[in-house]
């Protein structure tokens, strides 16, 4: 019943309150909490892109939307973790920032969120003190006449930093995302604030700043993170924040960068919004945000008032798709796409639904070249282009789909792996090895990479390996445990999951569904995920937890 209230608050209240909407070319600002914070969010968004510019090594190449809540109980319901106090979100056709009026207000959050939009599209992977420092300095941007002023000193920080001192160099360093620096509020606290400080000093000192580009170059180019720091700055992190600790006691620098607001954002108009509209802005969102069960209810309303519009038949369907009904989700696809979808993402999950079904690939290529014509910037569709390219032989044009996907998102450890295979079929040695160091550098848990590392040892050895397809790929031959059971089959298709793969095999004595994890042995083999033309294989795996030992390709 808790839910359900929740949800019909949410509902009423996106139906209810007044939506306004302004926008420049490249951000576009939704709020129930009037024209000034309208306005007000989108001049802040277009002040630190314009202060962001030389740290960023391309435009953006998705529109942003920034969506400011006026209730931040509202804000509450959409954020993905219970401490977030505004949120950078990812979706295949547009990137999301999402805050509240409240946080708002100095909108440091949202300044802070941007820069981790504007990172996930032009950097690799960076040390997690890094990413977040850089978002903490570039938070503090203020104007000053026609000037930015970056790298304002942030006092509750610096209070931090005195009373608790610095964390050692090999605790800070080894903070990830599951750490209790960086999740636990109390403990997260000093942690940025250490972050904050070190890129600071690396920013304006001077003896740093001068090397911060190489600093940056190294880390673009795949190098160890230790390793760059300490080819760029002649020291080891350890001494950086012993250097750091003094600087804190120092008068801080400011930088100052020229602005004036761009011709898009002065005559950027306010529209008021419709409350259709509003509640499908808002379903979207809870889609990519992880709130299916929220966006299903905002749908249903939407569909209830029959407006029956492409839009809410196309959210229909990508709740479907994530809830696993694959009939009902092609059905709505269709439905969206009769009734004048434009969306992207309709036409390419639809694609990937006829793919999966092992439907002729002139259904679905049709469908591909038609998601990447309405939105080329829709990484997915691109790579999934190269992997048809690739299947046909011609690695060239696959090298083309593979690089526009790794452009727009550099952090997907997959899209680096397809290319670094696809240049070492074409021969282009030090481009596979280049490719594949991008991959080890993306990779997100061990499944990736172990993939990352059967490339890099694929394109740094002269011998050619015989033809391989790119995706997961099942590890080399060592020696290892069978498991208890034994079958030959069919492998038909490979569903690949965050750690592992499973495996559907047919056999004699009926279809199995196995799973590959890191204890499978046996054959190299580079598999794509997804259907697979049958392939003859030989199976050890243990009954009890169906986890293959030992694979055999025959
Ligand atoms: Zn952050």
């Amino acid at each position: 019943m808790r839910r359900l209230a929740l949800i019909a608050i949410l509902v009423s209240q996106a139906e209810a309150a007044e939506w306004v909407r302004i926008a420049t070319s490249a951000f576009e600002v939704y709020t129930d909490a009037g024209e000034e914070t309208a306005r007000e969010a989108l001049s802040q968004i277009e002040r630190i892109h314009s202060a962001f510019a030389p740290m960023r090594s391309r435009d953006l190449p998705l529109p942003a939307r920034i969506i400011v809540f006026s209730s931040r109980s509202e804000f509450e319901r959409t954020r993905p973790s219970s401490t977030a106090e505004a949120f950078f979100q990812s979706g295949p056709e547009r990137d999301y920032i999402v805050a509240h009026r409240s946080v708002s207000g100095n909108y440091r959050v949202l300044r802070h969120e941007y820069v981790h939009l504007a990172l996930s599209h032009s950097s690799s992977r960076l040390p997690l003190w890094f990413e977040e420092g850089t978002a903490e300095f570039y938070s503090t941007i203020d104007i000053s006449g026609t000037r930015l002023r970056i790298g304002e000193p942030i006092p509750d920080h610096i209070r931090k930093l005195q009373s608790a001192g610095l964390l050692e160099a090999a605790v800070f360093a080894a903070v990830d995302r599951g750490s209790p620096w960086y999740s636990d509020r109390d403990k997260a606290g000093l942690f940025y604030a250490q972050c904050w400080a070190l890129v600071h000093m690396m920013n304006l000192a001077p003896g740093y700043r001068g090397r911060m580009p190489v600093f940056a170059d190294k880390l673009a180019a795949g190098d160890p993170p230790a390793q760059a720091f300490h080819e760029a700055f002649g020291k080891n992190l350890a001494a950086a924040l012993a250097d750091a600790a003094y600087y804190l006691r120092r008068p801080f620098r400011v930088a100052h960068v020229a602005w004036e607001p761009s011709q898009h954002e002065i005559q950027a108009q306010v529209e008021r919004i419709g409350r259709t509209e509003a509640a499908l802005v808002i379903g979207e969102l809870l889609i990519y945000s992880g709130k299916p069960e929220l966006a299903e209810e905002i749908y249903a309303r939407v569909e209830k008032d029959g407006t029956g519009s492409p839009e809410s038949v196309a959210g229909s369907a990508m709740i479907a798709l994530r809830r696993g009904s694959t009939r009902e989700a092609m059905r709505q696809f269709e439905r969206a796409i009769a009734l004048g979808s434009r969306q992207a993402s309709v036409f390419f999950e639809y694609a990937m639904l006829l793919r999966d079904s092992r439907a002729e690939a002139e259904r679905y290529r049709p469908l591909l070249e038609q998601a990447i014509a309405i939105q080329p910037s829709l990484a997915e569709a691109q790579f999934i282009l190269g992997l048809e390219y690739s299947r046909e032989g011609n690695e060239e044009k696959a090298v083309e789909h593979y690089r526009k996907a790794a452009e727009i998102l550099p952090r997907q450890a997959n899209f680096w792996h397809a290319l670094a295979l696809s240049y070492h079929k074409l021969g282009q040695r030090e481009l596979a090895l280049r490719c594949a160091r991008r991959t080890l550098q993306a990779a997100r848990n061990p499944a990736e990479m172990e993939m990352a590392e059967a490339a890099i040892r694929l394109t740094s050895n002269q011998q050619v390996e015989p033809e391989r397809r790119s995706g997961v790929a099942t590890p080399g031959s060592w020696q290892s445990s069978t498991g208890d059971s034994a079958i030959v089959g069919q492998l038909v298709r490979v569903d690949c999951e965050e750690s592992e793969a499973r495996l559907h095999l047919k056999t004699s004595a009926g279809d199995f569904i196995l799973r590959a994890t890191r204890n499978t042995r046996g054959d190299v083999r580079q598999l794509e995920c997804g259907v697979q033309k049958p392939l003859n294989v030989s199976v050890g795996y243990d009954a009890a937890t169906k986890e293959i030992r030992r694979i055999v390709f025959r």
